[in-house]
């Protein structure tokens, strides 16, 4: 591994171009600020020196900051390994700099990597750079002048949008802003570069600091306005984080007040973000995406991915279609198969309707889409699939179609074609039980919908092969999921955790608290639907046949009441009707309906479970624990029996798969910043209170008792060793 280095070099024409180097996006690592200062100064005191030109290495201005160093603070709370590099490199080497400097840009300029090209006294680019300021995604704000200098080049409004919702733009689109100067191929950006820098150095382009200019800032009434704006904005769009509030407060203070002022804000509110509970949770989350794809034995074995260039796709229904959509966006043959030619008809209009709502929402372009919609044959027999190199079955959830499905393509399909199920239940052994080729069975587990959500868990059994593990994660890298490998059992890791999330809001109803209420708060918290809204939204069908499935399983642990059934009797179907807890109205958000209110009633009366028959009195924390941590304990059982490779690609599927607010970090980072302890007492109390459904699992009460966090590696059981 090559380390972190900044090296430059004089040419005949007077101009140093120093580079940074530090592999794959070379980011600004602690001694790459150290090589900076110390290659400036040497181009600042070299007579044969008039410029300087800033780049990067192969191919690649900068991805940024170097993020290793975030987890660095959080872990040792010591903020003084975080360098200063806002006043003493943006400031005082490059912009204040009495030699100019033009920014090479290449490939990407984000975070960090941009502030210095806008310290920079002009920017040129190739076509295509992407360039951006992602801070807030991780809980911070933009550190090195970022926030100062990207209004003032480009103006308010723009910056505002680039910053809060941390969206990058290509080098077209910031030329045409005034971010880049000008757009040059590949092969000549270094040679324009040099030459902006002497025109510069010689009076023919202007030297230009952009923390000096106020040029396109407008008036301050306009900027008071358009902050005011922005803030209601975001505390609609950014709930529980505090960094988007703190970036316009500085941005604000350097408008008002001046450039130089901004800058000494702007380190200071970054220092006293980066120990906010927000940032440790982005952090985490971010390091624990990165983390899915080591999985040992698969990763680190020296396998090589094999080509996938055709998947053959067994049911065009709802996910189906939508799986098929993501595989050919990403330029992966389809063959679809389907019962008749109505069905098969459905299915490709599916296809067509997510590929066609893609162009309208201005996420695909139209070429493209009539491009990808080519890569798609639809079949009624297997024919086709000789020579697929994968198969997902997508048909119902009925065993033994499965299981005759599975023999047929056992036969229809080549040695080498990976077999897999998109099941969201079933036991992946029983469904491959009449083959022989229990090596290449493998679970396919997409998030509804499939071409949207990100997750993919890919579902491994004690016999599948190690590369038609990793096969599956590589196709599912390339079709932009992320891939999170898990064991087989019901629900898998995110299902199987989040099962009592429902029965929990169900389990507190009936004890009398009420539904809107549950909604609202657990809205608050940061997930996106609360847990009656978004039965609604998936249909009583799912959740009448989930809890059936996860009774069979949990029989301990199941809460069961006529309520959904009582629903369905009365006509409503949730969003499927328009009438569920919520009325559903197009072209209005769900609204609380009190005519449910009476069947709650009924619900209640027949299962009587409520103390004294009077509702309980819980607080508002008390409801979200009560629906939360038993989600925790489902969760610690996944990490007992060794589901999951590690605790934390619990939180990235849980962030992934069930939208948890990626600001808590995920399921177990979240746990573990309330503590073993304060869960496991709870839910033993509420055991005590209220039966079986909250009692404590093994896994928690040893790490409650022993003080030990949820996330620390465990594998203890031998359930867990039999996995790994
Ligand atoms: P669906 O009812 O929308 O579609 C199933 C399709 O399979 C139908 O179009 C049907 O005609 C077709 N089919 C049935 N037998 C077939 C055969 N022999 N050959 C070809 N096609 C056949 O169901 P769905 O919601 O897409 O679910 C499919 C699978 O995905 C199930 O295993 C389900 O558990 C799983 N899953 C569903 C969700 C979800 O949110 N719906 C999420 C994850 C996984």
């Amino acid at each position: 591994m090559r380390l972190p280095r900044v090296i430059m070099e004089v040419g005949d024409d007077g101009v140093a171009v120093i580079t940074v180097s530090n592999p794959p996006v070379n980011a600004l690592a602690l001694t790459i600020f150290d090589g900076l200062k110390e290659k400036y100064a040497e181009a600042m005191r070299r007579d044969d020196v008039k410029a300087v030109v800033l780049t990067g290495d192969a191919g690649k201005f900068s991805g940024g900051f170097d993020i290793n160093v975030f987890e660095r603070v959080h872990k040792t709370g010591d903020v003084s390994i975080l360098p200063e590099t806002s006043i003493s490199v943006a400031v005082n080497v490059i912009e204040d700099g009495k030699k100019p400097t033009v920014a090479a840009l290449q490939g990407l300029a984000l975070g960090g990597g941009l502030e210095l090209a806008l310290a920079a006294h002009a920017r040129i680019a190739t076509p295509k750079t992407l360039l951006g300021l992602p801070e807030l995604t991780l809980g911070v704000i933009p550190g090195s002048g970022g926030t100062q200098r990207l209004p003032r080049l480009i103006g308010l409004h723009k910056a505002l949008e680039l910053m809060l919702f941390s969206k990058p733009i290509t080098s077209e689109e910031g030329n045409g802003l005034g971010l880049v100067d000008a757009v040059v191929p590949s092969d000549e950006l270094i040679k324009a570069s040099r030459q902006w820098a002497l025109d510069i150095i010689e009076r023919r382009k202007p030297w230009i600091r952009s923390l000096h200019r106020i040029d396109k800032l407008g008036s301050v009434p306009e900027v008071v306005d358009i902050i005011k704006t922005a803030r209601q904005q975001a505390k609609q769009s950014f709930k529980n984080v505090p960094q988007h509030q703190a970036c316009l407060d500085v941005i604000e203070e350097g408008i008002i007040h001046g450039g130089y002022h901004g800058i000494l804000k702007e380190s200071s509110v970054f220092k006293d973000l980066i120990f906010t509970d927000a940032s440790k949770g982005l952090v985490h989350a971010f390091f624990s995406q990165r983390a899915t794809s080591k999985v040992p034995n698969v990763s680190d074995i020296g396998l090589k991915p094999r080509k996938i260039l055709k998947v053959a796709i067994i049911g065009g229904g709802l996910m189906g279609s939508g799986i098929a959509t993501a595989l050919i966006l990403s330029d992966i043959y389809v063959i679809l198969k389907e019962i008749n030619s109505e069905y098969l008809l459905k299915g490709i209009k599916a296809i067509e309707g997510n590929v066609r709502g893609l162009v309208s929402r201005k996420k695909l372009a139209k070429d493209k889409a009539e491009k990808a919609l080519l890569m798609v044959k639809g079949t009624l027999d297997y024919t086709d699939f000789k020579d697929v190199d994968m198969v997902i079955e997508a048909v119902v959830e009925h065993i033994p179609l499965k299981q005759k499905i599975f023999a047929d393509i056992e036969k229809a399909c080549p040695p080498h074609c990976i077999l897999a199920s998109n099941t969201s239940t079933i036991d992946l052994n029983v469904i491959g039980e009449k083959t022989k080729s229990q090596d290449r069975i493998i679970g396919a587990h997409f998030f509804s919908p499939a071409h949207v959500m990100p997750l993919l868990e890919v579902v491994r059994t004690e016999e599948t092969s190690a590369q038609v593990i990793l096969d599956l994660m590589n196709v599912g890298k390339i079709i932009k999921k992320v891939p999170v490998v898990v064991g087989n059992c019901t629900g898998f890791a995110v299902n199987r955790a989040f099962f009592p999330y429902s029965q929990s809001a169900h389990l507190l109803l009936h004890l009398g608290v009420d539904l809107f209420r549950i909604d609202q708060l657990i809205s608050n918290f940061g997930l996106p639907l609360g847990p009656f809204q978004l039965q609604d939204v998936a249909g009583y069908g799912v959740v009448v046949a989930t809890t059936e499935i996860f009774r069979t399983s949990f029989p301990d642990r199941t809460f069961q009441s006529p309520l959904v059934g009582l629903l369905l009797k009365n006509g409503r179907n949730g969003k499927n009707n328009g009438k569920g807890y919520y009325i559903f109205e197009k072209g209005s958000k769900p609204k609380p309906d009190p005519s449910v209110l009476p069947i709650i009633e009924e619900s209640r009366r027949t299962i009587n479970i409520m103390p004294g028959g009077k509702p309980i009195s819980v607080t508002d924390e008390e409801i979200i624990q009560m629906i939360l941590f038993p989600v925790v304990n489902e969760a610690c059982r996944v990490l007992d029996e060794g589901v999951v490779v590690r605790a934390s690609d619990l939180d990235t599927a849980s962030i992934l798969g069930m939208s948890f607010p990626s600001y808590r970090g995920g399921i177990i980072f979240w746990a573990d910043t309330i503590g073993a302890d304060i869960i496991y007492k709870s839910l033993q109390k509420w055991s005590e209170l209220y039966g079986n459904f909250f009692r404590p699992s093994r896994y928690l009460e040893e790490r409650a008792t022993r003080g030990i966090p949820l996330s620390a590696p465990a594998a203890t059981s031998p359930a867990a060793k039999a996995r790994l």
